[in-house]
């Protein structure tokens, strides 16, 4: 193969200086340019393959176009900046292309839209080119404005090993962080990659969304709607305010315990199997994997919770209660008595909630990959497991505070108050986790997660037990 050596050393200044590398780009479209500008500024020399080499519009500055035959033969390595549709005329140029390394850089418009991927149907196409899956995830606006540390990484695959040697020695030089995901088979995966959107976050947001709407309608019903039909009163401004604030701490509730449900689940499962090496259901596999998406939408309706309350004092609606039972009281010369236990109380609901919301903050600030790797996988899983069912304690108590001595007594149109709804999930979630926290199925689940697994001997047998 004909790659040439990038480094080797010339006194400065002399006329002996190393010839800039010429790289070769197929396509003046967006990408096509935005590659070769970038190549350019780096200290490579581009000539671009054209249709139309003479009217193919304004190029960047200092590089050339020509023919695709002539463009082929100038340089070792080739970049494919032009759509997969268009493939079929690289056919005819495979003996100029024998022996380069072709980067592919395409992408589709939809997953599974062929039946192989765009870079081995090039292979397939040019069977003597050293083809390299590369450069697909980054936009032309990345390439133009250049590697910033959001956007860093070039992912390549290829069958060869000097080829992508090669491609990822290009991307170095231009500033980026070369990643090798292995054979041309992956490409697949790579052409996929930029046709994703939040995948771990869907399932996560379509929950928070269905439960946000299902609650809105229940508190609507329940403390306008009724009020409305059974008191002739026109509730409905505690929508506003009133309302999402029942929501969104409710919603965040559930949500953190489906953050922790599935951990207990899998605990039990494992107990049950009686070894950790069968694999989890796919329904099982796929909520864990979404666990820290759960956790953060919990946290962001536990963030708006805690605006909510504190705006509570400035709204017209309490500033006019109160003054107005203040005058009351005035007026009818009564007098309220202070009640300790109330006292205590509404301390504690107000206790409970600012420390279940600061471990909340904790957990969502480990979960940052810049901290979460800062720690060891002891401390982050003491922050994630430990203190994460400290969270959900806090958040659960809070809200049997706020239930109080109301609790399973005020029922409207035999609807529970909403809060009751929010406490079902987290209370089952405590109870499991405690009956796993059983000194003696904590040492089981222990044993089986570092390794161990039942065997039928330790069953006792059928004719043991009948003895
Ligand atoms: P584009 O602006 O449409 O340019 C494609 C170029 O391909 C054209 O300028 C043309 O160049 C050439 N071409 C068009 N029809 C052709 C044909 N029938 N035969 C041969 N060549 C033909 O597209 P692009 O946005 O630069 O994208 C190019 C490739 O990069 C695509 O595969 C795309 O998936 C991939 N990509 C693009 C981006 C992006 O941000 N744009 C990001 C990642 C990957 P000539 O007129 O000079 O021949």
């Amino acid at each position: 193969m004909d790659l040439r050596e990038s480094m080797s050393l010339y006194p400065l200044g002399t006329a002996a200086a190393p010839e800039q590398e010429l790289l070769c780009i197929f396509g003046t479209g967006d990408l096509g340019r935005s590659l070769g500008q970038r190549l350019l500024h780096s200290g490579y020399r581009v000539v671009y393959g054209s249709r139309r080499p003479h009217s193919c519009g304004p190029l960047p500055q200092g590089a050339q176009a020509m023919s695709h035959e002539a463009a082929a033969q100038s340089a070792s390595l080739v970049f494919l900046c032009i759509h997969r549709e268009h493939y079929d005329f690289l056919e005819t140029l495979a003996p100029q292309l024998q022996g380069k390394v072709l980067v592919d850089v395409s992408n589709n418009l939809k997953k599974n839209l062929y039946p192989e991927a765009n870079a081995e149907c090039l292979q397939r196409l040019i069977p003597g080119a050293y083809v390299v899956k590369a450069f697909n995830t980054l936009s032309a606006w990345a390439l133009q404005n250049g590697p910033s540390d959001a956007n860093r990484q070039v992912y390549l695959c290829g069958n060869g090993a000097e080829a992508k040697q090669a491609v990822a020695e290009v991307a170095t030089k231009l500033g980026f962080a070369a990643l090798d995901r292995g054979s041309l088979s992956a490409a697949k995966e790579l052409e996929d990659f930029p046709l994703q959107l939040f995948p771990e976050w869907r399932m996560p947001l379509y929950v928070a969304v269905g439960l946000t709407a299902f609650i809105f309608v229940y508190v609507v019903i329940r403390d306008v709607v009724y009020a409305y039909v059974e008191q002739g009163e026109d509730n409905s401004f505690r929508i506003m305010v009133s309302l999402a604030n029942k929501v969104f701490p409710i919603v965040s509730l559930i949500m953190l315990s489906l953050c922790y449900l599935p951990g207990v689940i899998a605990g039990f499962i494992q107990l049950y199997r009686g070894t950790k090496y069968r694999r989890f259901p796919d329904w099982l596999d796929r909520w864990m994997l979404c666990r820290k998406q759960l956790g953060l939408v919990a946290l962001g309706f536990a963030f708006l919770h805690m605006v909510y309350t504190l705006i509570i004092p400035i709204r017209y609606y309490v500033i006019f209660w109160g003054s107005a039972n203040t005058i009351s009281q005035i007026r009818e010369n009564r007098t309220s008595v202070f009640d300790t236990t109330t006292a205590w109380r509404s301390d504690s609901y107000y206790s409970m909630g600012i420390l279940g919301f600061g471990l909340f903050l904790l957990l969502g600030i480990t979960s940052l990959p810049s901290v979460s790797n800062a720690l060891s996988w002891r401390e982050f899983s003491f922050i994630q497991s430990k203190l994460g069912y400290l969270t959900v304690f806090f958040c659960t108590f809070h809200t049997y505070l706020y239930g109080w001595d109301k609790f399973l007594r005020t029922y409207k149109w035999y609807m529970p108050p909403a809060y009751m709804l929010s406490l079902v999930l987290p209370s089952v979630l405590i109870v499991l986790k405690l009956l796993l926290l059983l000194p003696c199925v904590d040492r089981s689940l222990t044993r089986i997660r570092q390794g161990w697994e039942r065997t039928d001997t330790d069953l006792p047998s059928k004719s043991s037990i009948i003895r």
